[in-house]
């Protein structure tokens, strides 16, 4: 008998403990050798005074087995609450989501019926460090944080997944048009990476016409590389083509640590009425077994899986008149599956136990960043100064700016919404009461073809700083302008 592998269970909200009782029923049916410790996480801790929904009894258990099986949560609505998802997948350094979406045709109606594409997220950075401030009575900001690090990290396991499991393609999404220092360092490191793997092909499409390419002709696709808020949103784009939200489970993938889980939500509206669909949770489960190296495990559960699909057996939210032989409850899903147990499903394509198949996550290979953070020379060259101003006219501001500046420092510009508003503004501009003041060296060059920026030092700054609050101008936030060995690494004003 093979010894069991302690695991964390998170039984969840709404309509996780029922698809999680089923699920875990499945896995001791099939002989999975897992040892469950069970968590206390989500609403009830929210509702306990624990703003992330979690406490210190489950942070030691997930320490001690660094696998976490979670059904969905509830995260109540209101101020002051933090995502578990993002905190677990956070402080666990749980870097790679990886949802893997195959069609299930005949067996489950689609009109997509060759799907099969597996969306990679980076799963840390991005607008999820979720940093937000409310800084004017009209404007709130959220800070989009993305490291070299992180890229390099997600972009190679990405590569790293698709040479372990045959993907011979690999589309990386990012909207660098518009965020060219983000979204286009991503880019570059897709770039850059990818010359180590030239036997995958590869190819970079701009996210909005992406996702609509990927809605319309997903079987155009095999793999996704992609930021945090973009592969949140394409993996359930394409989850439902494949029939239902229901039917789909993520990974997520760190160094230290793994986190399993269907990918739709708590679903309260259909919560204890044993009706929802436990496959997103079971097919977690089966990216878990192959994860902990249970490979005949894993198979045995999934082709039983795809028997009772294909032989008709389907909840509410997949059933069809036309395909379906019949509506079970989420307990007679669990049964049919536990039936199965040892068949090979004819239709549709089974798991083997040895080789990984497409529904499986890669083994979490070690991937370090090789390139890393170069050493590079940072000089300050100038400030943005945010301000709050309810007036109405960027001259008028611009012209009590320029008097007060002082002789070491100059007014480069102002942008309101990041557009030019200040000199030589359009007055059909729409200007709201948060206004960025751009300050350079008085000995910097401005004049549009001949853009030289030159160092500052600090205490120019602050005295600079002492200059506007002493005039009552309302500073609420400022960001310093580096030159990184020589290269200007801010970005420019529209219209500057
Ligand atoms: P949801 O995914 O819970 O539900 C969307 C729709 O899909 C509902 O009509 C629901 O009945 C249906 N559905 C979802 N899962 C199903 C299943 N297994 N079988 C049959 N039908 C299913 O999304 P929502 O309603 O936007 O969110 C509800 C709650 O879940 C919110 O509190 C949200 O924060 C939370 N949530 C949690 C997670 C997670 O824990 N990973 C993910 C997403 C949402």
């Amino acid at each position: 008998m093979s010894i069991k592998v302690p695991i964390t269970v998170a039984v969840g909200d709404g309509i996780g403990p029922e698809i999680m009782t089923q699920t875990l029923r499945i896995l001791e049916a099939a002989g999975a050798a897992l040892e469950p410790e069970f968590i206390e996480v989500g609403e009830q801790m929210y509702r306990a005074g624990h703003s992330s929904g979690i406490g210190p009894a489950a942070w030691d258990s997930l320490r001690r087995t660094r696998v976490l099986l979670k059904a969905p949560i509830t995260t109540p609505l209101g101020g002051g609450y933090k995502s578990l998802n993002v905190t677990l997948r956070k402080t666990l350094g749980l870097y790679a989501n990886v949802r893997p979406c195959r069609s299930l045709y005949p067996a489950v109606a689609t009109r997509h019926p060759t799907l099969d594409v597996v969306i990679i997220r980076e799963n840390e950075e991005d607008l999820y460090a979720g940093i937000e401030h409310q800084q004017t009575p009209d404007v709130v900001q959220c800070l989009k944080l993305v490291s070299r690090t992180g890229c390099e990290k997600i972009v190679r396991y990405a590569f790293e997944y698709c040479r372990r499991h045959g993907r011979r393609k690999l589309t990386c999404m990012t909207k660098d048009n518009i965020m060219k220092l983000t979204d286009g360092l991503f880019h570059r490191v897709f770039m850059e990476i990818g010359r180590e793997y030239p036997d995958i092909t590869q190819e970079h499409q701009i996210i909005d016409i992406g996702t609509a390419r990927l809605a319309d002709t997903p079987e155009r696709y095999d793999a996704v590389v992609t930021m945090n808020l973009y592969g949140d949103i394409i993996s359930d784009v394409v989850a439902q083509l494949t029939g239902s939200v229901g039917l789909a489970g993520s990974s997520n993938i760190g160094d230290g640590g793994a986190l399993f889980e269907a990918i739709h939500g708590s679903a309260p509206d259909i919560a204890g009425q044993d009706m929802a669909n436990p496959s997103g949770l079971l097919q977690a489960a089966v990216l878990m077994l192959m994860h902990l190296g249970q490979r005949e495990t894993a198979a045995r559960i999934h082709n039983a899986w795809l028997c009772a699909l294909e032989d008709g057996q389907h909840t509410a939210d997949i059933y069809d008149p036309e395909t379906s032989r019949a509506k079970v409850t989420t307990t007679g899903f669990a049964d049919a599956v536990i039936a199965r147990l040892g068949q090979l499903p004819r239709q549709l394509a089974m798991m083997s136990g040895t080789a990984p198949a497409g529904v499986s996550a890669a083994p979490a290979v070690p991937v370090t960043a090789l390139y890393g953070t170069p050493v590079v020379v940072q000089e300050l060259v100038g400030i943005d100064v945010f301000l709050r101003w309810d007036g109405k006219q960027p001259e008028q501001l611009g012209r009590q700016l320029e008097a007060i500046c002082g002789d070491r420092m100059q007014l480069k510009l102002i942008t309101n919404r990041g557009v030019k508003v200040y000199p030589d503004g359009h007055p059909e501009t729409f200007c709201t009461d948060h206004w960025r003041c751009r300050f350079v060296a008085a000995n910097a060059v401005v004049g549009a073809a001949q853009l030289k920026f030159t160092p500052v030092p600090f205490a120019d700054v602050l005295a600079l700083l002492h200059r506007l609050v002493d005039n009552r101008l309302y500073v609420i936030k400022t960001e310093h302008l580096y030159l990184m060995d020589g290269q200007r690494v801010f970005s420019l004003g529209q219209g500057e």
